[in-house]
């Protein structure tokens, strides 16, 4: 097992904020696994499984926590026909965007909506990831998580999605998705790419994702407008405090300019959500993860 003491959450997460972690563990085999639960007991840590740290706000200072990240030998391949669809097995460390070009060049089709999100395929899941109309949970067969000290494989039918929600029967805080088998139907390898590039041009032409960030920062509520409009009625686009500032091209979107605090973005949020409720009635909920 790979270990790192006082890992940096800047150098780890796409928002480049926050302090250390006191320890970090890359499991890299079944024997890793199984000693994991112990280290974590022995140096009595709360554990946090780390993707690509790109929907994480981690806080300032030094935390009694150990990050886990999946680092066993790749997988990306075919399985095989499943009648319409094709089974497709990745393990939870492959970057999404390697993921959508080795389903491009099968020509399976399904995911393209989720061009340009910087995560993992582990993260995505535990995200319930998506965008333009398309969420990773609908292509979702089957998942192995270590929870709980074992390793378990789980049919769909044992999952449950939501909004950016993902759980299964007694889903702890904490839980590494190992992998997963998806399944795709076909479609031609124009046409994918094509859909790809229309959705990430999209993308980069109202989410400003050349700058640090970890895409939106609040939930869309489940009626009425979107959290981003909300954001934008009560004053926020634009709206700096510190070394952060919400996008002035997207107001759901927190971007550390480079001298951000973690501090700064959590008080910057909070008068955001206060305003937005004074203006409207709604809560707003974070999107990211805020570690710890
Ligand atoms: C520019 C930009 C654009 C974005 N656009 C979108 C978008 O369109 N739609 C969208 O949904 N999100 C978007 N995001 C947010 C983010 O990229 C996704 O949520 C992504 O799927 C998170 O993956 P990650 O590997 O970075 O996870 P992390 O940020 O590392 O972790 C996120 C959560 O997943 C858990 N997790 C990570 N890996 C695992 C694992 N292997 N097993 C179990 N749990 C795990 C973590 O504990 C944490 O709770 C965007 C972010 C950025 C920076």
């Amino acid at each position: 097992m790979r270990e790192q003491a006082w890992p940096n959450f800047p150098r780890l997460t796409t928002l480049h904020l926050g302090g250390r972690a006191r320890r970090m563990f890359a499991v890299e085999n079944a024997d890793d696994l199984e000693a994991l639960p112990d280290l974590l007991a022995d140096f009595a840590l709360a554990p946090l499984a780390l993707g690509n740290g790109s929907n994480i706000l981690a806080k300032d200072g030094d935390h009694d926590m150990a990050l886990v990240r999946e680092a066993m030998p790749e997988k990306l391949e075919i399985l095989g026909p499943d009648g319409p669809k094709t089974v497709v097995r990745v393990s939870g460390s492959v970057k999404l965007p390697r993921f959508l070009r080795f389903l491009a060049e099968h020509a399976l089709t399904g995911l393209e909506g989720m061009a340009g999100i910087p995560g993992t395929v582990g993260g995505a899941i535990a995200m319930n990831a998506g965008s333009f109309g398309c969420e990773i949970g609908t292509f979702l067969r089957a998942v192995t998580v270590f929870s709980e000290g074992h390793i378990q494989a789980l049919d769909r039918n044992q999952l449950s999605f939501g909004y950016r929600h993902f759980a299964f029967p007694g889903s702890r805080a904490f839980f590494l998705i190992l992998e997963a088998e998806f399944g795709f139907e076909s479609g031609t390898v124009d046409a994918i790419h094509r859909l790809a590039n229309t959705h990430f041009l999209a993308k980069k032409a109202h989410q400003p994702i050349a700058l640090a960030s970890a895409g939106c920062l609040f939930k869309n509520p489940s009626q009425g407008p979107a959290a981003g409009k909300l954001l934008e009625d009560a004053g926020f686009k634009g709206r700096e405090l510190g070394g952060v500032a919400f996008s002035d091209m997207h107001a759901n979107f927190l971007v550390n300019k480079g001298s951000g605090t973690a501090s700064q973005a959590l008080e910057l949020m909070q008068l955001a959500q206060e305003a937005v409720e004074a203006m409207s009635g709604i809560r707003l909920e974070p999107e990211v993860r805020i570690v710890p």
